[in-house]
């Protein structure tokens, strides 16, 4: 029986190590798991390359992306668009693929509503010490950069109990492990299974008629 996969949306602090978690994530598991690939509108970084990291995209042609109703969900953050397209994710989810959303918190929020089995996780430091130290750490950001990420953590930390899970990220193979052993145990769920539950009745009731 091929079941649809789970869609499964991971947010975190920045510097919880979400990227470096999914990047594990996908190598350990690539055939359980597809990584959706957002839209967005902003700047592509060193490195990135488009279709890879990201579909980069000219504001109008988000806009498009709105109006003809293409993405899952979307949200402005930090002054640029970020979205999910919707026909990659229903494609994998049809084909059985647990589908991974890395996204930030206002669009899980609009995931949870529109998609009510959606399993919601997450990241976290150990400690907040431990996020600041983190970011610090990188090297890649000014200290006012620094300071923000920490507000906005504060601000995150409300909508955290939206989430189903929380995934503490401070041994990355020991996160790696317990993030896929969420997942794995989810599919069990009763209300996951229902074709097998209706199967089950139906041939218990036709054993008993026998
Ligand atoms: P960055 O610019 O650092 O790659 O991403 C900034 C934030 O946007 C991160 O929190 C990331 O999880 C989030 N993000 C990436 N793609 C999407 C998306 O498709 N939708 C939403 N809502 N957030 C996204």
């Amino acid at each position: 029986m091929q079941n649809k996969g789970i869609l499964i949306v991971v947010s975190g602090f920045s510097g919880a190590g979400k990227g470096t978690l999914m990047k594990e994530l996908m190598k350990r598991y690539e055939d359980v798991y597809a990584l959706s690939v957002s839209a967005t509108t902003r700047n592509p970084r060193k490195g990135e390359i488009d279709g890879r990291e990201y579909f980069f995209k000219e504001v109008v042609e988000f806009e498009k992306m709105i109006a003809q109703n293409e993405l899952i969900e979307y949200a402005r953050y930090v002054e640029n668009y970020y979205g999910t397209p919707k026909a990659y994710v229903n494609q994998q989810l049809a084909s059985g693929k647990d589908v991974i959303l890395e996204i930030e918190i206002q669009g899980a929020l609009q995931v949870k509503e529109d998609y009510p089995d959606a399993l919601l996780l997450f990241v976290t430091t150990p400690t907040a010490d431990c996020l600041k130290e983190r970011l610090i750490n990188r090297g890649t950001e000014s200290a006012e950069v620094i300071a923000s990420r920490m507000q906005r953590a504060i601000e995150e930390a409300e909508v955290m109990e939206s989430y189903d899970y929380l995934v503490v990220n401070d041994d990355l193979e020991t996160c790696v492990t317990q993030m896929h052993n969420i997942i794995k145990s989810e599919h069990f769920r009763v209300f996951r299974n229902q074709a097998f539950l209706e199967k089950t009745k139906e041939d218990l009731a036709n054993r008993g008629l026998a």
